[in-house]
């Protein structure tokens, strides 16, 4: 019965020798063997590293030890984030063949918590995309319909948690990359704020808005992943020192009282019929609950994907400066210069959106151009952050669709580059604000593609987001059993 494994009840099976760490790898392995010729979520296993794991959690239950929180969970990891030894590509050609020498701070910390790397996600190139089809390998297909995308850019690792071929995976989002495939899936996937869990070993894309985080079934499984990787790396000087809540406690306290506001930028034009219903229930659901529904404004949210399609690229253009295909990655062969050298690593090793971002990224930064976008857009982020603050002067959480649509079909966007930017419209505010939110299932449409609800909080506070989130998902447990 993987699809109701969770970590919550995978832990104390193999705490009290009911199963065993290495079968629990086996069997998923086992399901992606079956499953995943088709979804194509992974594009590395990682077999070895995997059972040597298992067996060391397993050796320390039949010692009887206690057992650290993700004791023999199998995971998958996003091929954005290092893994010592285990090839990471980044979706991208140029890293097709790049084995990192060192592991990412949040895997470290999976892995000494007792997770069980099982392998690498498929992701859109360099984390650049809404829909996987960026990856330079193969497209994701959505576990729950075949001809739709499972989101972007983490979608290997939402749909490898859909499909139950692992139990949690995590992600990493710039501008909406964990919560947006979650939500295109019906999974739960949270961004936590800005400086909580460390980015060493992160492929860079936009080094300030990239975040790491859980990809999850329940809430309560991502509250225990993010109590993992939470906290202060000496490695990574953004991460912040603060101390890391017990947030699994903090879902025993009710959302009865909290604030709870909705911005009408957020239900304008161009959100989708069936997921604008399913968000208002959401919402009604919550207030019975017992949370004060509060309308707020949140008036530069027009301004944001312009804002972030600036800011993104020139971030980017800089940080992929680096694959000139002489340190490592690709490297052009039959070349007759240095610069011949740089130009043909790039042209064949980069794909085509990637280019177009680096390309708009310079030309923003550009001399002459600099005043005129890059500068603007980081005036205009402030006031976009100052939109935030001040509604959490009033409200506790803000609740908003993750997605205007639900998930489209393949290629339905992938010409239109536009259009794929225009459906990050409510993901990407957070990133440029750095406040945490999650997207939890909230609903399906009448063709039974999962509808997500987005929940964000105040800076560092993730645990109100969990909070409302697990309310709201026991809520709907309870008159799911109903029916
Ligand atoms: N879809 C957005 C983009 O293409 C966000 C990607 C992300 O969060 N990594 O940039």
């Amino acid at each position: 019965m993987l699809r109701s494994l969770t970590i919550e009840s995978a832990r104390p099976g193999v705490q009290q020798r009911s199963t065993t760490a290495l079968a629990l790898a086996e069997e998923h392995y086992f399901r992606i063997q079956k499953e995943d010729e088709q979804i194509g979520a992974f594009l590395t296993l990682c077999r070895e590293r995997a059972l040597e794991q298992a067996d060391r959690i397993d050796r320390m239950a039949a010692e009887g030890n206690p057992l650290p929180p993700l004791a023999g969970v199998p995971v998958a990891i996003k091929d954005v984030l290092n893994t010592r030894g285990v090839r990471t590509t980044a979706g991208s050609k140029i890293l097709e063949h790049y084995i990192p020498p060192y592991d990412c701070t949040a895997v470290a910390r999976m892995e000494a918590a007792g997770a069980v790397v099982l392998g690498k996600t498929n992701c859109d190139e360099f984390a650049m995309g809404s829909s996987n089809e960026n990856s330079a390998f193969r497209p994701v297909h959505n576990p729950r319909a075949l001809d739709r995308v499972p989101g972007g850019s983490s979608g290997g690792s939402a749909a490898a948690v859909a499909a139950d071929m692992a139990v949690a995976a995590l992600g990493s989002d710039t501008g909406g990359s964990i919560r947006q495939p979650a939500s295109f899936c019906g999974v739960v996937g949270l961004m936590p704020t800005y400086g909580r869990v460390s980015r060493y070993g992160l492929i860079a894309f936009a080094s300030s808005l990239d975040h790491i985080g859980p990809i999850t079934k329940t809430v309560k499984d991502a509250a225990i992943v993010l109590g993992v990787i939470a906290g202060r790396d000496p490695m990574d000087s953004t991460s912040a020192d603060l101390p890391v809540p017990d947030y699994v406690a903090e879902l025993a306290k009710q959302a009865r009282g909290l604030k709870v506001g909705v911005a009408k930028e957020y239900f304008g034009e161009g959100l989708d019929d069936e997921v604008r219903h399913a968000v208002e229930s959401a919402i009604d659901k919550l207030k019975h609950l017992g949370c004060e529904i509060v309308p707020i404004s949140l008036p530069h949210t027009p301004y944001a994907i312009p804002t972030y399609y600036i800011i993104a690229t020139a971030e980017a253009s800089s940080n992929l400066a680096r694959y000139d295909g002489v340190r490592y990655g690709y490297r052009a062969r039959g070349v007759k210069s240095l610069s011949e050298m740089y130009r043909r690593s790039r042209d064949e090793g980069f794909g085509a959106e990637v280019k177009r971002r680096i390309m708009l990224g310079t030309y923003a930064l550009s001399a002459g151009y600099y005043d005129a976008y890059y500068l603007k857009a980081q005036k205009v982020r402030t006031l976009l952050t100052r939109d935030f603050e001040e509604a959490f002067q009033k409200v506790d959480a803000i609740v908003t669709p993750t997605s205007p649509t639900a998930a489209f079909r393949l290629g339905e966007k992938s010409n239109d580059p536009l259009a794929m930017y225009l459906a990050d419209i409510y993901t990407v505010t957070a990133d440029l604000a750095g406040v945490p939110g999650i997207s939890i299932p909230c609903g399906n449409t009448r063709d039974n593609l999962p509808i997500g609800l987005q929940i964000l909080g105040r800076h560092f506070d993730e645990a109100t987001v969990l909070r409302i989130a697990h309310a709201y998902e026991q809520s709907w447990a309870a008159s799911a059993l109903r029916l």
